[in-house]
């Protein structure tokens, strides 16, 4: 039935009890440590009705099986841990920075090999791939913004025999399907976007293929990072306006990406023509950019990313973000406030830099 409908009509009507007299219009919080015995749940750790409702949408919506985890983290180390020991792992060396912490501290650790990669260089990456086990990426990339050659990269990741993972937090499945373009798993933050209030942490990983999901759902049974269920709860309510919240967050972005352009205390915008976040590099360096964040008073001064309200930080005020990001980068999480204010907002404090 979903394979039919468009993903702002999925993101409605997915996961929802049957059209039946009595049934709530809306997949109830079913708090439950344990269930009666003989049927397929058994136990709390094992699954949860809410989860259920929560992964059948997000399924449909990147077009693949859906498992939930606590955190995006949670997914990230569950997917890393397909690797065998001493297997090599090929990532961007501009990720999300707990990926990072996460691979440097499997690497220390003597259980992978990580090769970190540009990966806006097609060619540099499919060469990476030669004996990978596993070929991960992000694009756009955190917070850089750089694009990869899904496609591209998949293909070659195959043909070395490696799996290919792709977390696509940033573009969202409304963006970006990377099931569709050859990734053999997606992992979420929907702490992020498919949550979108920030209020709740949540991962998610999406596959297609039966074994896989297997090996995953085995995993969580095993390690139990599950999630809350009334995060679940949480986030499945979030779905509800996604398409609404990540058009207005992408169309207010791609309007402050042009206005900051031609601001004088910007020395460079990056926006990946796509998406609701736009990075910043203050001309004067860490020291403005640092004021920047201090003066805005809509834009609210926070890490993280993807909820309806509009945040900012200087990424490098994190000691984990690699020194190739600049030092006066500020991402900005557009939301979905009004443009006119949000702009009025930026630019006050920005002519204080340059006034
Ligand atoms: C935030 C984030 C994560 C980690 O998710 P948590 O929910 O914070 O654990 C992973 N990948 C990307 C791209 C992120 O932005």
């Amino acid at each position: 039935m979903t394979e039919d409908l468009r993903p702002a009509t999925v993101a409605v009507t997915a996961g929802r009890p049957p059209h039946e007299p009595d049934q709530p219009l809306n997949a109830p919080i079913t708090m439950a440590a344990t269930y009666v015995a003989g049927g397929d749940l058994e136990y709390g750790r094992y699954g949860n009705p809410t989860w259920t409702a929560l992964e059948d949408v997000l399924g449909a919506l990147e077009g693949g099986r859906c498992l939930t985890f606590a955190s995006g983290l949670a997914a990230v180390a569950t997917v890393l841990d397909l690797v065998a020991q001493g297997g090599i792992v090929v990532a961007p060396a501009h990720s999300y920075t707990g990926t990072l912490l996460q691979l440097a501290d499997l690497e220390a650790r003597g259980r992978i090999q990580a090769r970190l990669v540009d990966i806006t260089d097609t060619e540099a990456v499919a060469a990476a791939c030669d004996d990978a086990a596993l070929v991960w990426f992000e694009s756009p990339t955190n917070p850089a913004l750089e694009l990869a050659d899904i496609p591209a990269i998949a293909a070659a990741a195959h043909e070395a025999g490696a799996v290919v993972v792709v977390d696509n937090t940033f573009a969202t499945p409304l963006l970006q399907r990377p099931l569709e373009m050859g990734a053999d798993i997606v992992v979420h933050s929907a702490t992020k976007y498919l949550a979108g209030h920030s209020d709740v942490q949540m991962g998610a990983i999406m596959t297609n293929d039966d074994q896989v999901y297997g090996v995953l759902k085995g995993r969580r049974d095993l390690l139990g990072a599950i999630p809350g269920t009334f995060e679940a709860w949480l986030t499945l309510r979030g779905v509800r306006t996604l398409h609404l919240r990540v058009e207005r967050a992408q169309a207010n972005a791609a309007d402050l990406a042009e206005r900051l352009a031609a601001h004088p205390a910007i020395g460079e915008v990056r926006y990946p023509g796509f998406g609701g976040i736009v990075s910043i590099v203050l001309a004067e360096g860490a020291m403005a950019a640092d004021l920047l964040c201090r003066k805005t008073r809509l834009w609210i001064h926070a890490t993280s990313l993807g909820g309806v309200e509009s945040t900012l930080e200087r990424r490098r005020r994190w000691k984990a973000e690699p020194a190739t990001i600049p030092d006066g980068l500020v991402r900005l999480s557009v939301g979905i406030e009004d443009v006119e204010d949000l702009w009025r907002d930026l630019a006050t404090a920005l002519d204080d830099l340059v006034g």
